[in-house]
């Protein structure tokens, strides 16, 4: 499939700086749709990203697959949400709940007079019932609608970009989100990811922006979306938001050596800081994270650390209804320490929640993860096998 150019230079747009960015030298082209269930993008963007979209994927954009089984979801109506995505049967963790393009790609930070300049307005008569809006509408659309793009494969180019997607721009913000959605720049397509089982009926929900925020920060980034989230956390009384902005502050921060974590502990009082004591110190978590798992001189009780801190982690994630990309690696290392201490059934029940992890990651996992679905498959088929010797060739 070709990437079709209907215009290499937007002219009208003088060079401005604006956000860091310089609005210049934009490419302004439509990719066409892969398949009748799929639309068409047209997209703007700085030569940098159009470049490292054609140089880093060669067959950009590649179709779209299509969608595993029938539809999971309808929109409708949501109390107080206007519309939402809501499960119409029950949906599996990992599982894919749709991949999508966007309709539309544009800079974020558009300087707000250039919201009428002709590129955007041939952009935004995508949206075909928007044609005579004003521009404080459209701004409205943008901030309300546009999901940030992350570039897995250049993370200097997160959030400059944002897209605006037919049904995944659907989905409303919870600070204890049930799927994930992540930008895959080798399709341009959004895939939504179920980060938990979501029963039949249950609204399909998203984080707009980071849930492990304390909630006094969520509630200022919320302002950009005309919000007020009534969610589960940001419902909870003072004194239980205190203890919860301390616990996903304690996941945010877990391994990270650069945050004082002396510091926000001293705005808690003795109760939290006592329970967070219970995760041990910073130290001792980097330590645990540190140990490498194939190295000689690692010793059964360094094991045994790994294997503490990884399940401490997953079950404060939990408890918080929390999910991060980092509960794989945990449970990763859960699971190949018990390996490694020979114990088969704690092997196998890590294992299977490892692997559910893996599958939420999805596409974001390729290269970080130590086993492959499928190798995890057979390992956790014949677990006996792959502590005896296969394990010694997945852990080089
Ligand atoms: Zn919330």
């Amino acid at each position: 499939m070709s990437v079709l150019c209907v215009q290499t230079t937007v002219e009208n747009l003088q060079p401005i700086k604006v956000g860091g960015i310089f609005y210049q030298d934009f490419q302004f082209f439509q990719v066409p749709a892969s398949s009748p269930h799929d639309v068409e993008s047209l997209c703007m963007v700085d030569n940098v990203v159009y470049y490292h979209l054609l140089g880093t994927f060669p067959n950009f954009p590649e179709p779209i697959p299509p969608n595993r089984g029938e539809k999971c979801y309808n929109i409708q109506p949501v109390l107080n949400r206007g519309l939402g995505l809501v499960a119409s049967r029950n949906i599996e963790p990992g599982e894919i709940i749709v991949t999508e393009r966007p309709v539309l790609v544009l800079p974020v930070n558009i300087p707000f007079p250039r919201f009428r300049s002709r590129p955007i307005t041939v952009l935004w008569n995508r949206l075909s019932e928007k044609q005579s809006s004003t521009t404080d509408f459209r701004k409205g659309i943008i901030d309300t609608n546009a999901l940030g793009l992350q570039f897995f494969s250049a993370p200097e180019l997160d959030n400059r970009y944002a897209g605006i997607f037919p049904e995944i721009s659907r989905c409303n913000h919870s600070c204890t989100p049930n799927a994930i959605y992540n930008f895959d720049p080798s399709h341009l397509a959004f895939h939504l990811t179920a980060n938990k089982t979501i029963a039949q009926g249950d609204e399909i929900t998203i984080a707009y922006i980071e849930p492990l925020f304390p909630r006094t920060f969520r509630r200022t980034g919320f302002a950009g979306y005309h919000f007020f989230c009534t969610c589960p956390s940001c419902s909870l009384p003072e004194d239980k938001s205190l203890r919860s902005d301390a616990l996903r502050t304690l996941i945010h921060d877990w391994v990270d050596p650069t945050v004082d974590i002396d510091g926000w502990e001293a705005h808690y009082d003795n109760t939290i800081r006592h329970t967070i004591s219970n995760y041990g110190s910073k130290d001792s978590r980097i330590k645990a994270a540190s140990i490498s798992l194939t190295s000689p001189s690692t010793t059964p009780t360094d094991l045994r650390s790994v294997i503490h801190s990884g399940k401490q982690y997953y079950e404060l994630c939990k408890s918080e209804d929390v999910h991060t990309d980092y509960i794989y690696h945990a449970l990763e290392r859960v699971a190949l320490a018990y390996a490694l201490l020979g114990e088969e059934d704690q092997f196998q029940d890590w294992g299977r929640r490892a692997r559910i992890e893996l599958r939420v990651l999805g596409f974001i996992a390729v290269g970080k993860s130590i086993l492959t679905d499928e190798e995890w498959g057979k390992a956790l088929e014949s677990p006996t096998r792959f502590i005896d010797s296969g394990m010694k060739n997945v852990l080089k």
